[in-house]
């Protein structure tokens, strides 16, 4: 596996490490986050991406997996992985076993993800060949070989693991569960479940709608207050700070926090929107212990 930093040996990154922008809420909407690094560029038959802070960790493998590289037709060209927008069932069952075979995976696990903040604990027991989709908006787990699977056109993934407990949770997160502040929920649970210390978590914001493109007309009805201090001018919100603020607030040390910096709708040659594309697929970020 040959990994490179993006940009570099593919034309069509070019850009990417110039959209990084983060910020937390203490004052600091200016104050670019600390050490965050780009994401890297996996170059393997899938394309995908990985967080260089969490690469580092020999107990999970993750992805941050384009939309290159699968079978799917226009508009859900290629790696479509959501069965429910229309597509092929067999294009999606192909590309779902080409992203488990890129990891490795015994066991790929979707959720069914409806903006809430319904949180599945996977235990052993849940190891079967086929395991439906979850209902919920979270998956957390401490057992190795099951692979976590968000699936995004906009939303956030966010992957938090704790390399000390060996915990991981992928968390689908859209301005909805900024709002809901699922991410608070879940560092609470895996705290409960599992004796996580927020201190010890290492998170990653992924690819999703930038604040270049994340405007709310109606934020004044669908927003808290507290959200206004991250509108970055009139009607657009960075979401990607509000998560990492979220994160910072419930105990994760802001140095810790990897935010990709790279908009879906910006980068539809890479990712697919669902603000800039209407009917289109859905990209995966998936995690899991190894
Ligand atoms: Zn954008």
């Amino acid at each position: 596996m040959v990994t490179v930093q993006i940009g570099m040996h593919d034309q069509g990154l070019q850009n990417i490490s110039h959209h990084v922008i983060c910020r937390f809420s203490d004052n600091s909407s200016k104050t670019p986050m600390v050490n965050m690094p780009d994401l890297l560029w996996t170059n393997t038959g899938i394309r995908y991406f990985r967080y260089p802070r969490l690469s580092k960790n020999k107990n999970l493998k993750h992805g941050v997996f384009t939309r290159r590289g699968g079978e799917s037709a226009s508009p859900f060209q290629s790696l479509n992985t959501s069965i429910s927008v229309g597509d092929l069932p067999k294009h999606v069952t192909e590309n779902l076993s080409r992203i488990k075979k890129t990891l490795g995976a015994k066991h790929l696990v979707l959720m069914s993800q409806s903006h809430g903040t319904k949180i599945a604990i996977l235990e052993k027991s849940c190891l079967k060949d086929t395991m439906p989709a979850r209902e919920a908006d979270a998956m957390v787990t401490r057992v190795p070989g099951i692979a976590l699977m968000v699936q995004q056109a906009d939303c956030q993934s966010v992957i938090i693991f704790d390399p000390v407990k060996k915990v991981v949770a992928n968390i689908h997160c859209g301005w909805r569960g900024n709002v809901r502040n699922i991410l608070d929920k879940v560092i609470v649970r895996m705290g409960r479940e599992f004796d996580c210390r927020a201190k010890d978590l290492l998170a990653a914001v992924g690819p999703s709608l930038g604040p270049c493109c994340s405007e709310f007309l109606d934020h004044q009805q669908i927003f808290p207050k507290s959200f206004e201090h991250f509108m970055i001018h009139k009607d657009y919100f960075d979401l990607w700070a509000i998560s990492c603020s979220q994160m910072a607030a419930a105990g994760v040390s802001e140095k810790n926090i990897e935010c990709a910096g790279i908009c879906t709708r910006c980068r539809t040659d890479l990712f697919f929107s669902y603000r800039g594309e209407g009917k289109t697929g859905r990209f995966a970020t998936v995690a899991m212990l190894v």
